[in-house]
């Protein structure tokens, strides 16, 4: 199990107009394949801005990063794009998927970039929905599903690549409580497979399902503790 992540001393300076705002003033972190971490940390601690470094939506203002033994810290938009395709999965709290399109053409959306013909796009995207039980929705708009579904969907066109990493950002936000132990348990089952996945979640009791929980404050890395004793199931949850 080899290191995937690591960021040494990486800023993140926002400049609007006179105004700068340091969101993240010097993160190191390293993070093994398949390792399951939580991101915490009150309200503009800088959790988004780490994510979406990760996950090359975004490049440091100082400092490295290294994801998969590559360098990414300087790199062109096109590459980061090359990069964000192959290696990085997102899911997000709004779903943000496309309102006009079916599921199975939701999810198929990345395989584009990546230059699959529509047949293998099809079967691929209809056996990443299956994993995450929507085989029965796939010609099904968006709007015809719940929150939970949708961000099933959301996390199906995040496996279609096979990404080295799942990114989620704060994935139960517009979910209730059931429905959020539900995409915990996809998390986990994920997780057993042998996917590396970081969240970013301010509530306690979905962190504790991951192994591993970071907690920033004001752009630096408060504490980063093992969680010796993950939630694996949402029993426990759902009957209290
Ligand atoms: P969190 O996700 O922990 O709430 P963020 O990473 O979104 O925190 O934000 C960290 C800080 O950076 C906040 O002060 C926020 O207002 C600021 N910030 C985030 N994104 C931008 C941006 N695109 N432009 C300017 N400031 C930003
Ligand atoms: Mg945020």
């Amino acid at each position: 199990m080899g290191k995937i992540i690591e960021t040494s001393e990486i800023k993140k300076t926002y400049v609007m107009g006179a105004e700068e705002v340091k969101a993240l003033k010097s993160v190191s972190i390293e993070i093994n394949k398949g390792e399951y971490v939580a991101f915490m940390g009150p309200s503009g601690s800088g959790k988004s801005t780490l994510m979406n470094i990760i996950g090359c939506l975004d490049t440091p203002t100082a400092g490295t990063y290294i994801l998969n033994n590559k360098d990414v810290s300087d790199m062109s938009e096109n590459e980061l794009a090359e990069i964000r395709n192959k290696e990085i999965g997102f899911v997000f709290q709004t779903f943000n998927l496309l309102p006009r399109a079916t599921c199975l053409e939701n999810v198929a959306l990345p395989l584009i970039y990546a230059g699959y013909n529509k047949s293998d796009r099809e079967d691929k995207a209809f056996m990443a929905l299956k994993s995450v039980g929507l085989e029965d929705r796939v010609n099904h708009k968006p709007n015809e599903l719940s929150g939970g579904q949708r961000q099933r969907v959301a996390i199906a066109r995040a496996l279609v690549n096979d990404p080295s990493i799942i990114l989620a950002d704060e994935p139960t936000g517009n979910l209730d409580t059931k429905t959020s132990y539900d995409i915990m348990s996809l998390f986990h089952e994920l997780h057993q497979k042998g996917n590396t996945i970081i969240m970013v979640t301010h509530e306690d009791d979905i962190a504790h399902y991951a192994h591993r929980i970071v907690r920033l404050r004001d752009g630096l890395v408060e504490t980063d503790e093992i969680n010796p004793n993950p939630t694996t199931n949402n029993f426990q949850a759902i009957t209290e």
